[in-house]
């Protein structure tokens, strides 16, 4: 980056691990553990995979012709026999593997034999419906056992799916199937959020008529009376009837395809991430056990949504390749009360949960009675993903959610890395406003523009050096734009966020590089004037944008949202620019500063800066596929 990006935001707060939770981690030294892994990369994710059933070995662990990887050469393994068979084989079969809950209320429990009969039922009729290894299977459910066990029987059989999250609409329906070439869609007629009934099916039906590769469509009827079949379509429970619980895996090679999924980029094609079995399951699994130090009794909540990375790495596959307890709620988190997460925590035994910054800020605005009404005792981890993890959102949820009992830790991704890349570990000191440490086999650097390390605090292209086993293996249909990632700095991926690097080693994202402010010759991430605004008492929520400035470049618009019990005012506005001024210095101050009902959000939660400058400025805002309404 030729002009440097400072940093302004000084933070101090450290939260030190327990002695005794540091005592029984799975790693103690996470330092000495992180420098054995990238020290010899191949041995460490070679021993790692040991861990995992494998049909036929490796001829090589890692054959990497950059920017292409492989791991576990020649290999075979199927996820689904790690995830599934081998807990039935070892002493878990009656061990619960699912606790379902409907937004209602209802409850569903799935032992891990009780599952594996599922997807072999679902992955055996798939097979008489003549869907074949490699075949495109699009998911577009909500999240339900039916949408989970529709994953694993397309991994079961190889058939590659892609799972669409359901609330989606009917164009990035209709481009995700189509790219994919999908010839079967398993879809749900409805999904249930915030006591609503969202209509799947009209919104696939508009979809589906531009889609001509899709054959068969399975059905899961959820509301009653049953809407009527049409003709290629087929009833899911009748279809799962009609399986054998006998379901042999196939044997896939370790960098078979096992599933699509689009992220949403600036441009108007959705981009297909696609990854294989072998370094997948080996990486995400592994990457999600550390950083939630995982033990057998571990009852493990994850707020995401199976139409998302985190909802594939660590809600599906990762837990359940290590045979962990997995909580999963359908429908809202505020619905049909604004203490229902916690009130799930204490009806669920929740030991260990994942969510992200923009629930933990929505759980800040609603008031801190909520989670004191609920016995959380049995919670001991919260880890977080998405977004900057603003300081006050972080003391916020030590205070009142963990109270002294375990950490909070941030762990930054995205979709093409699949995992945890960077984060504290749990036996590692957390600094606010530091997402932490790179995570085992990362290598992840600092850069300018030229590739050069730019110095300690100073902001610059958060880089990834060398490949991962649960890397991302193309953009599907168009390997160049995997390669672009690749590019644009010789020998490194370009994650496209800016971040720095402290002297002992803790990284902070500041945000995307498109967002960065530009004031008076000034660069500043978003991420430090959110978190300053977000750290007075009234300020449940914020996002920033550049607006162009004939003296100055760009002058910086906040919008605010409030946390319950207060009420916009010209004095309070006043007093939050200031309180900006005061902490950041005048350049970072808002020229003006809007209090707002709603932040525009992706459906996954992430502020949409773009679609705040593109409405400030009345310009295009471009791709609203994902867009939250
Ligand atoms: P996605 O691929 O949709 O999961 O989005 C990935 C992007 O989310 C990253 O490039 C970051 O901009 C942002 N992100 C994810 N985790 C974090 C985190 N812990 N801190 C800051 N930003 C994050």
């Amino acid at each position: 980056m030729s002009e440097k990006i400072e940093t302004l935001l000084q933070e101090a707060s450290r939260f030190e691990p327990a002695p005794e939770w540091v005592a029984n981690a799975l790693v103690r030294d996470p330092d000495r553990h992180y420098r054995r892994s990238v020290d010899d990369l191949a041995g460490y994710w070679q021993e790692i995979a040991r861990e995992f059933e494998w049909m036929a070995p490796w001829r090589a662990v890692l054959e990497w012709k950059y920017p292409d990887a492989k791991w576990f050469v020649g290999a075979r393994c199927n996820i689904t026999e790690n995830c599934l068979d081998r807990h039935l084989r070892g002493d878990r079969k009656n061990k619960l593997a699912l606790l379902w809950l409907g937004e209602d209320g209802e409850e569903r429990a799935f032992t891990f034999g009780r599952l594996h009969r599922e997807v072999c039922k679902l992955g055996s009729a798939l097979r008489q419906l003549g869907v074949r290894k490699g075949d495109r299977v699009a998911i577009y459910m909500p999240l339900t056992p039916e949408g989970i066990v529709a994953m694993l029987a397309c991994a079961r059989i190889g058939a590659v799916h892609s799972v669409i999250y359901a609330g989606l609409g009917s164009g990035a329906v209709r481009d995700r199937v189509g790219d994919a070439g999908a010839k079967v869609v398993i879809a749900s007629d409805v999904g249930y959020r915030r006591g609503k009934v969202v209509d799947l099916k009209g919104i696939l039906d508009e979809a589906l008529a531009q889609t001509p590769t899709v054959e068969r469509v399975i059905l899961h009827r959820r509301a009653e009376p049953k809407i009527a079949l049409g003709a290629r379509e087929i009833d899911f429970e009748d279809l799962l009837a009609s399986g054998s619980t006998n379901c042999a895996p196939e044997p896939m090679d370790s960098e078979d395809w096992l599933f699509i999924l689009y992220t949403s980029g600036s441009t108007g094609k959705p981009k297909g991430c696609a990854y294989v079995h072998g370094g997948y399951m080996v990486g995400a699994t592994h990457l999600w056990k550390l950083l939630c130090d995982v033990h057998e009794d571990d009852v493990y909540w994850c707020t995401s949504d199976i139409g998302w990375i985190v909802g594939h790495s660590v809600m599906v596959y990762g837990p359940w390749c290590n045979g962990t307890t997995v909580v999963a709620r359908e429908g809202a988190p505020d619905f049909p009360h604004a203490g229902i997460v916690w009130e799930t925590i204490e009806r669920c035994g929740v030991t260990k949960m994942f969510t992200a910054p923009t629930a933990l800020r929505m759980f800040m605005r609603l008031g801190t009675e909520w989670p004191a009404k609920y016995d959380l005792s049995t919670l001991r981890l919260l880890a977080c993903a998405g977004e900057p993890l603003n300081p006050e959102a972080l003391r916020w949820a030590h205070r009142h959610v963990m109270q002294g009992r375990g950490p909070v830790l941030d762990n930054w991704w995205q979709t093409e890395t699949a995992a945890p890349v960077i984060g504290t570990w749990p036996a590692m000191t957390a600094k606010a406003g530091k997402v932490g440490k790179p995570f085992p086999g990362y290598r992840a650097e600092v850069l300018d523009r030229d590739g050069q390390p730019v110095a300690p605090n100073t902001g610059g292209l958060l880089c990834l050096r060398g490949p991962w086993p649960q890397m991302f293996r193309t953009v599907w249909g168009a390997h160049e734009r995997y390669e672009q990632y690749f590019r644009q700095i010789p020998g490194v991926y370009v994650a496209g966020d800016v971040a720095t690097v402290d002297e002992d080693g803790y990284l902070a994202v500041l945000g995307r590089a498109d967002d960065v402010l530009n004031v008076a010759g000034h660069r500043i991430g978003t991420a430090d004037v959110e978190s300053t605004l977000v750290s007075h008492p009234s300020v449940g929520e914020a996002a920033v944008i550049g607006k162009p400035d004939p003296i100055k470049g760009e002058v910086i618009k906040a919008f605010v949202l409030l946390r319950s019990g207060f009420t916009p005012s010209d004095a309070l506005r006043a007093e939050l620019v200031e309180h900006v001024r005061r902490l950041l210095g005048p350049i970072a101050a808002p020229a003006e500063l809007e209090f707002a009902a709603k932040l525009p959000k992706t459906r996954s939660g992430k502020i949409l800066r773009r679609v705040l400058k593109a409405q400030e400025l009345g310009t295009d805002p471009g791709d609203l596929s994902t867009i939250e309404e």
